[in-house]
């Protein structure tokens, strides 16, 4: 199977991060559990363009480059890499793309064969929409795991299958029959060798 996995809070841990570079900057006190939305203006006021700003400076901070990897991911990736093949897929900026490279490669070594950006958070003008949906339709992804819960809801819609890492931002009530709610990356690796999703 061609296996597409997202990278923030899927293989690296971005919130957690997040919080402290912007309790900094900010005079907040958010930690992890108090992000229940992904559309971070929500969370900490201000509108959604000035949320996309805030998260840009933190992309391109020090921190950034120093996001820790997500408990398990290293070793499952590894164990399914042996009989599938898995690509990563996100919605970071292109600025970032040889830094997420780095990253990837350094926590992940070889694991990941290929690395798409969508646009859909940092699209320029006159630039086609590409999507997380697009990718997966045109690369042929037989499953996504993703921590975003619109990107798996679309994802079902067109027919892809979704393993959704549950986090405190995408605790929906019910989600469709094509997307799972998984717990761990253990978890993850189980429903992959079972086909279980
Ligand atoms: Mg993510």
């Amino acid at each position: 199977m061609l296996i597409g996995v997202d990278i923030d809070d899927v293989l690296a841990e971005f919130v957690a991060a997040l919080c402290p570079f912007h309790n900094e900057k900010y005079g907040t006190s958010l930690t992890k559990k108090d992000i229940f939305s992904y559309d971070f203006s929500e969370v900490w006021g201000g509108t959604g363009e000035e949320a996309v700003q805030k998260i840009l400076e933190f992309q391109l901070s020090s921190e950034f480059k120093e996001l820790a990897p997500v408990k398990g991911a290293q070793k499952a990736t590894r164990n399914i890499d042996l009989e599938h093949d898995l690509i990563t897929i996100s919605s970071r900026p292109k600025v970032v793309y040889g830094e997420t490279w780095r990253w990837l490669d350094y926590h992940f070594s070889s694991t990941f064969s290929e690395l798409h950006f969508t646009n859909e958070v940092h699209r320029q003008d006159g630039e086609p929409l590409i999507r997380k949906t697009d990718i997966c339709k045109e690369l042929g992804v037989d499953v996504l795991i993703d921590d975003y819960l619109k990107t798996t809801l679309a994802c079902a819609e067109q027919g892809i299958p979704a393993l959704l890492i549950d986090q405190p931002w995408n605790r929906a009530m019910s989600l469709p029959e094509k997307v799972t709610r998984v717990y761990s990356w253990q978890e993850i690796q189980e429903r992959i060798e079972d086909r279980n999703f």
